[in-house]
C-alpha cells in the first residue's frame, strides 16, 4: 500500500490506453474521435470538457445557464448558451457532424432525459449520458442512449473497494469485468506464476507486476512475485474478490 500513487498512475496509464483503443462495449470504435459536443457544464461535464481539450479533441459545449457558460469562457473556445431540450437548437448546432455527444445533466432527470431523446432524433450518432441511478440509465437507454455512465455509484463503489484495503486500485472494464491493482498475495510469492496455476484455481490472470522499488513491467510465465511487491489482475469480479478474499484469510 506504501507507493500506491506511483502504481495508480502506472494503472491509469494502461486503462486510459485500452479506453482509447476500445468502446465500452468492447468493440473497436469504427473511427477515431476528434470532435465532442458536451451538454451541461456542471462538475462532470466542465471535468469532462477540460479533459478532451487536454487530450487535443475539438470539443463544443452548451448549457441553458449563461454565467456557467461566462464561468468557462476563457478555458473552453466553442461554448453556447442554449436549451438542449429543443431538438431544433441541436440540429442548428449540427451534432449529426459531432463523432460523440455527453450529456452531462444529472439531477435535472426530465431535463437528461428530454436531452437525450432530441439528440436521438436530431440523428446524433453517439450518445453518451449520465445517470444517477439505474433507473434513470434505463430510461435513458430506451429514449436513445448508446452509453450510460454512473459516475457517483462507480466512484463510490471503487473508493469502498479501496477504503476496505481489498485492492490498491480498481477499475471496472464493462459486463463485471475489472482489473484490480492488488498486494502479491503470500501463496504466490517464491515460485513462477505459472506454477501458480492461477488462472485455473482463481480465473484471474495476473497482467504486470511491481518489484519493490522498481516499476511496473509486464508480468510472464516466468516471473516470480515476491512479498510486497504490487500486481494488477484482470478477470470478473467475483474472481478478483475470490482472490483478494484468500489472500487476506492467508489461504491458497
Ligand atoms: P454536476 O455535474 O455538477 O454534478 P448534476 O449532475 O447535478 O451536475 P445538473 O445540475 O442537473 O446535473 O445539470 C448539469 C448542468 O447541465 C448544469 O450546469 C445545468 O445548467 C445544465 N443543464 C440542465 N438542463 C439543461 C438544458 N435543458 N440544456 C442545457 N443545459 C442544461
Amino acid at each position: 500500500m506504501s507507493d500506491s500513487s506511483e502504481g495508480a498512475s502506472t494503472l491509469d496509464r494502461i486503462l486510459g490506453y485500452a479506453s482509447r483503443r476500445l468502446g465500452r462495449d468492447g468493440e473497436p470504435p469504427s473511427s477515431p474521435t476528434d470532435k465532442v459536443f458536451v451538454i451541461g457544464l456542471g462538475r462532470f461535464g466542465s471535468a469532462v470538457c477540460a479533459t478532451l481539450v487536454d487530450l487535443g479533441l475539438e470539443v463544443m459545449a452548451i448549457d441553458i445557464d449563461s454565467a456557467l457558460v461566462d464561468k468557462w469562457v476563457d478555458i473552453l473556445p466553442n461554448l453556447r448558451v442554449a436549451d438542449a431540450t429543443d431538438g431544433a437548437t441541436l440540429k442548428q448546432l449540427g451534432v449529426r457532424d459531432f463523432d460523440a455527444t455527453v450529456v452531462a445533466i444529472g439531477t435535472g432527470i426530465e431535463a437528461s432525459v428530454l436531452t437525450v431523446a432530441a439528440l436521438s432524433d436530431a440523428g446524433a450518432p453517439n450518445i453518451w449520458a449520465k445517470a444517477m441511478t439505474p433507473e434513470h440509465g434505463r430510461i435513458l437507454e430506451r429514449v436513445g442512449a448508446h452509453q450510460v455512465v454512473y459516475p457517483e455509484i462507480q466512484m463510490g463503489e471503487r473508493v469502498a473497494r479501496i477504503v476496505s484495503g481489498a485492492v490498491v486500485d480498481f477499475f471496472e472494464l464493462g459486463d463485471g469485468f475489472v482489473l484490480a491493482e492488488i498486494e502479491t498475495p503470500k501463496f504466490l510469492t517464491g515460485k513462477p506464476l505459472a506454477e501458480s496455476q492461477l488462472r485455473h484455481s482463481y480465473e484471474v490472470s495476473v497482467v504486470c507486476i511491481k518489484p519493490n522499488g522498481g516499476q511496473f513491467t509486464y508480468a510472464t510465465a516466468e516471473t516470480v512475485p515476491e512479498q510486497g511487491n504490487l500486481i494488477v489482475v484482470a478477470g470478473a469480479i467475483d474472481a478478483v474478490k475470490r482472490l483478494t478474499d484468500a489472500s487476506r484469510k492467508g489461504s491458497r
